[in-house]
């Protein structure tokens, strides 16, 4: 069995949660303020997941890179590898906010959209 400090990020309380892991499985956590806690230890231990948050390089519009998001979760263990695919993507202005920019990146099931709206800059 193995043993994980962790602080709850899911509200400003930031509940001390002590978890115990048994062949790969979390079979107690403790600390947690509500349920959501526990949820949180869970998930944490057994599979990482992170919103992607970023930019790509946008040609010919009003800023030189553009910010994205990924629409869920992807596991926390391919951040860096979805990192080397956003730095390949090169877009096109003008943008909409909410436009796909990649589908499905790295086969995780995420959409990587764009954040905001970029229109054309003025020449
Ligand atoms: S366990 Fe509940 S109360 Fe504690 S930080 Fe997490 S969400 Fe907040």
């Amino acid at each position: 069995m193995t043993e994980k400090e962790l602080i709850c990020v899911n509200c400003p309380m930031g509940c001390r949660l002590h978890v115990q892991i048994e062949n790969g499985a979390v079979i107690s956590v403790t600390g947690n303020s509500c349920p959501r806690g526990k949820a949180y230890a869970e998930k944490e231990c057994v599979r990482p997941a992170r919103i992607l948050t970023t930019t790509v390089k946008i040609s010919g519009g009003t800023h030189r890179v553009l910010p994205v998001i990924t629409d869920r979760e992807i596991p926390l263990d391919m951040i860096f590898a979805a990192m080397d695919e956003v730095r390949k993507i090169e877009i096109e202005a003008p943008v909409k906010e909410g436009q796909v920019i990649v589908h499905d990146l790295l086969e995780t099931g995420a959409d990587l959209i764009a954040s905001r709206s970029m229109g054309r800059a003025e020449a």
